[in-house]
């Protein structure tokens, strides 16, 4: 996310997908923990029942994976003084919103969604057998936003239509439903976080089931041992032959993309080491600078930065009392904002029951 000059409130959450690795850290969390530190009001939600979206026949790993997932973002440095960290299932409130908000948009409005294509082509499903809650997940999610009346949401750019979605049904509920007083709904502004993507070790998409990926939790040799594998310039066969950091735009494939994408160690240099990424770029291209002593290099560096986060979250999974107490204070401290906004809700709606009051 750019410099923004204010403060305000934000919600972002995740799918429980486990252990955390350094794509989460570097596109959301590393962000989250800078706002909550400079005074932002922090609401951050393990999105379980979005989990169900794709994967609704296996549940038996979902609790053990919500727990490593919490561990993580504490870990990274989310503090329960300062954040609500809470579980999505535990708030009903959403479910109840996102059937009232669901009567407010198309089906074809839906099915535009590009992410929804996406997920469609990458998991190979068939357009007419995709389930009515993930066709609607983009309605759970704009519920689990407008609860907690966010200034902000922290998103990858891949998830700026859902903020638009968002915005749309905010405004469409406000128009319908208070013509005759405040509206309810605040319209979130999509932040983009500064540096959403890392590409994986191999250079494709991060991605755990790949297995391309370094996580929090790895140790210092399994850091080194990941790195020495990374994608670098095939074409820098030897230690003194020039090589390209940078994606060489001059060979490109069919799809008009470049043939080689520029070197893994490379990008993570630019993000983890800003200072020295220039001199490395250009000793690389000199052919001064050999593949192997870089990526020690990198690997050394990954690992010191990821020392503090694995060491704080060895001392959370060491007291796991502690760490329900976490949960359950934000969820509770969840209802109570969703509830509140519930309220609102049914009043603008009309479907509070009065003749029903005190009974
Ligand atoms: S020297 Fe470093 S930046 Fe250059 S190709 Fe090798 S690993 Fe990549």
């Amino acid at each position: 996310m750019g410099p923004v000059a204010k403060t305000g409130r934000i919600l972002s959450g995740m799918r429980p997908t486990g252990r955390m690795h350094l794509g989460n850290y570097v596109g959301a969390l590393e962000n989250w923990v800078r706002l909550q530190n400079e005074g932002w009001r922090n609401y951050h939600m393990v999105a379980d029942w979005h989990m169900l979206t794709t994967g609704y026949e296996d549940t038996s790993r979902l609790q053990d994976d919500i727990y490593d997932m919490v561990l993580d973002w504490l870990g990274a440095g989310l503090d329960p003084e300062k954040s609500v960290i809470f579980i999505q299932s535990e708030v009903k409130e959403h479910a109840e919103l996102h059937l009232l908000l669901s009567m407010l948009v198309s089906k074809a409005r839906l099915e535009r969604i590009p992410t929804l294509k996406e997920q469609i082509r990458d998991l190979n499903l068939d357009e007419q057998t995709i389930s009515y809650g993930h066709l609607g997940y983009s309605v759970l999610q704009a519920a689990d936003i407008l609860l907690y009346k966010p200034t902000h949401v922290p998103v990858g750019d891949d998830q700026v239509p859902h903020v638009e979605l968002t915005r749309e049904l905010a405004r469409r509920f406000n128009f319908v439903y208070c013509q005759d007083r405040p509206p309810v709904f605040v319209e979130p502004e999509a932040a983009l976080t500064a540096f959403a993507r890392l590409r994986g070790l191999d250079g494709n998409r991060m991605s755990k089931s790949v297995g391309n990926t370094i996580l929090l939790t790895d140790t210092p040799e399994e850091i080194v041992r990941k790195v020495r594998q990374a994608y670098t310039d095939p074409k820098k066969a030897r230690a003194t032959d020039p090589g390209r950091p940078e994606a060489d735009l001059t060979e490109l494939d069919a799809e008009g993309r470049p043939v080689h994408p520029g070197c893994v160690v490379y990008e993570y240099h630019r993000k983890f080491n800003p200072e020295g990424a220039a001199d490395i770029a250009a000793r690389c291209r000199a052919g001064t600078l050999p593949c192997v002593p870089d990526k020690k290099d990198l690997g050394q560096r990954l690992s010191d930065a990821l020392a503090p986060i694995r060491e704080r979250r060895e001392r959370y999974a060491a007291d796991p009392d502690r760490v329900r107490d976490i949960v359950a204070e934000g969820n509770r401290r969840a209802r109570e904002v969703a509830a509140a906004t519930l309220a609102e809700v049914r009043e603008a709606m009309r479907l509070k029951v009065p003749w029903l009051e005190g009974r």
